[in-house]
């Protein structure tokens, strides 16, 4: 699948702000992000990458205005801080190229830009490197993860979790109730 860029020509992505492990520009600690980040005045129109549905509209602390379009059963993309909620409707269909949104400095952020994710699914933190789907090298499904949400990684989970002083179980690799109330603590108190 190719995603066509979603915002304007003439903007490119933070260097300090590829996917994964990078410099939190707030608490200036070392964090997981989960996107990439694209500076641009607030009000530029945001576009969709590839035919899809809107899947959600909807406003948190840390993303801010949120919309979510599903291209294909495991490509959701997501836009973070946007201007204002979407005005499309959830349920809605759009094409490569429709306007979906105004990017804008909403939610937990440092100036104007967009915060752009791809997901397998949905859910939260189930994300993907963004770049490969703009250069179409990914064929047909995403096979990078984070490995923070992956089936197979609690062990790894429960490792990040202890070494940030979060979990203080055993590494069991299981996901047992004190793993996701860890995880869970961790994922309110941190951002991406
Ligand atoms: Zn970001």
């Amino acid at each position: 699948m190719k995603l066509s860029q979603p915002w304007p020509e003439g903007y490119t992505v933070n260097k300090n702000s590829p996917f994964g492990y990078r410099t939190d520009p707030i608490t200036r600690k070392r964090k997981f992000h989960h996107g990439i980040d694209v500076a641009l005045p607030v009000g530029t129109p945001l576009t969709a990458g590839a035919d899809g549905t809107v899947v959600h509209k909807g406003s948190g602390a840390s993303g801010g205005n949120t919309l979510i379009i599903m291209h294909a059963p495991d490509v959701y993309a997501v836009y973070y801080h946007l201007q204002k909620p979407s005005d499309l409707p959830k349920g809605a269909k759009v094409q490569r190229g429709d306007k979906v949104a105004l990017s804008g400095n909403t939610g937990r952020s440092t100036g104007p830009h967009l915060h752009f994710e791809i997901r397998k699914s949905k859910r939260w933190g189930d994300t993907v490197d963004p770049m490969p789907f703009f250069s179409g090298a990914v064929t047909p499904a995403p096979l990078v993860t984070d490995g923070i949400m992956g089936k197979k990684s609690w062990a790894a989970i429960q490792r990040m979790l202890t070494a940030k002083g979060y979990y203080k179980g055993a590494i069991t690799g299981r996901k047992d109730r004190s793993t996701v109330r860890a995880l869970q603590t961790f994922l309110n108190e941190g951002s991406w």
